[in-house]
């Protein structure tokens, strides 16, 4: 079972959570994502769309799906939501789907987040999230030929500290430079970011990736 989780939804929501269990601090459940600078095309939509390829691609590999989202209607859920989802699921892998947006219009290029350790949050699930970082950011740039960015830490995502099984977060491009918005906006580009991530489950889940055909 993988839970499939595509960022952001058709509206934003300025309603806070608690960034992990038990604090104190709050942070703001969804800022509303990016949006491409060439395709006007909102971040919302490209992850769904990503998502919506991924999903059969998996389910044809033999690997059970669910999705915290499969269309774009209302405000987004909030992150415990979505994180919840996941672990009631007993998800192998929580696989968030997202594309950045920087001030820079240069920078461009593929990473993969994850949760920083942290005891009594991240603990049980820090190690399999950072494999999973690597071998999904390995076939998610291989797939889709964009730079990569590589892997990093985050403390702060409130959907990762709220998690009890192995999360990433990939960033599939950046949709504010105009090269990556471009392609990721075209559903061949879509086709490849799908066969990448579905690669990359496979291997984490020790499948064998063939079965998610080439980009
Ligand atoms: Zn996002």
């Amino acid at each position: 079972m993988v839970v499939l989780d595509p960022g952001h939804d058709l509206r934003a929501n300025s309603d806070t959570e608690p960034i992990g269990p038990g604090s104190s601090t709050l942070k703001i459940k969804d800022g509303g994502g990016t949006r491409g600078v060439v395709s006007g095309l909102t971040e919302a939509e490209l992850n769904l769309r990503v998502a919506l390829r991924l999903e059969p691609l998996l389910e044809e590999a033999g690997v059970r799906v669910v999705m915290t989202r499969s269309r774009n209607a209302g405000a987004s859920m909030g992150n415990i939501a979505r994180a919840r989802i996941a672990n009631r699921a007993g998800a192998r892998l929580f696989l968030r789907i997202h594309a950045d947006g920087s001030a820079d219009a240069s920078s461009r290029g593929t990473h993969v987040l994850y949760p920083a350790l942290r005891r009594g949050w991240t603990d049980d699930v820090y190690g399999a999230s950072k494999r999973a970082a690597w071998v999904v950011q390995a076939d998610l740039v291989r797939a889709l030929g964009f730079p990569d960015r590589g892997i990093r830490e985050r403390s702060d995502f409130t959907g990762f500290n709220w998690s009890d099984v192995p999360v990433i977060l990939v960033e599939m491009g950046f949709m504010t430079n105009r090269t990556d918005d471009r392609l990721l906006a075209t559903t061949r580009y879509q086709r490849r970011a799908a066969v990448g991530l579905c690669r990359g489950t496979l291997r984490f889940l020790g499948r064998k990736a063939a079965a998610c055909g080439t980009p």
